[in-house]
């Protein structure tokens, strides 16, 4: 297995390459996806100074914060089963995933303080993904100014599964005016500044078109 910060090495070098073709300025947050490594893979990603570490299932989240505390910020990525929100809740510092109205009625009822929330669009209408249309993104949103628990930073998608960048592309650019189209509603729990998209295949990508978190595994810690 190569060193993370090896790899990390490569991966801002490829990020700096793709905010200087798109002449993009925005500050990148890398998420190290831990899911399929152990525990003291992600302690290395730790000592290679990456401070965001994602995780999909509870038990794998909960097994590595054992071991590692507060010295990541904890983001959950993967979808989130209603009668799973109390396990995790108040042990994550983002969630990637909120795609439905009882998910935000449980966090409500769980949270113990605001959580940081992006709310998961399906832009590509892939059926196989999880995520509110985009279509649907904007009322969703609004629809939930009666919580007092839940904050949205941003937006997150997962790019189709293809090869063909223009296809991708299209995917991350939609998703940026939709932020963009939420920040115009300026409601105040919802600012919206964020963008969680690009994984190991099509960072390079998302960056150029305003990625402000990428989640990444096997090119990091795989
Ligand atoms: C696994 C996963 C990632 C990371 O995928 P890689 O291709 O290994 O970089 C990113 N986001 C989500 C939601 C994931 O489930």
């Amino acid at each position: 297995m190569a060193k993370i910060s090896d790899n990390l090495r490569q991966i801002q070098k490829q990020i700096e390459d793709a905010k200087n073709r798109s002449n993009a300025q925005q500050d990148i947050t890398i998420i190290a996806v831990t899911k399929q490594v152990t525990a003291e893979r992600a302690i290395e990603a730790i000592e290679s100074r990456i401070f965001h570490l994602g995780e999909n299932r509870p038990e794998g989240l909960l097994a590595k914060k054992e071991e590692i505390k507060d010295r990541a910020k904890w983001h959950y990525i993967g979808s989130l089963q209603t009668r799973k929100v109390k396990q995790v809740i108040n042990d994550i510092d983002y969630l990637h995933s909120l795609d439905r109205m009882s998910l935000a009625e449980e966090i409500e009822k769980r949270a113990e303080r605001t959580v940081n929330c992006f709310v998961q669009a399906n832009v590509s209408g892939e059926e196989s993904k999880h995520g509110l249309a985009k279509e649907e993104v904007l009322s969703f949103i609004q629809s939930l100014s009666q919580f007092t628990k839940i904050r949205i930073v941003g937006l997150m998608t997962m790019a189709p599964n293809t090869d063909d960048e223009v296809i991708i592309r299209k995917v991350f650019s939609d998703l940026k005016k939709l932020q963009q189209e939420v920040v115009k509603l300026n409601l105040p729990y919802a600012p919206c500044t964020e963008l969680s998209m690009g994984m190991s295949n099509d960072f390079e990508i998302a960056v150029e078109e305003g990625a402000t978190f990428v989640r990444i595994g096997t090119a990091l810690v795989g």
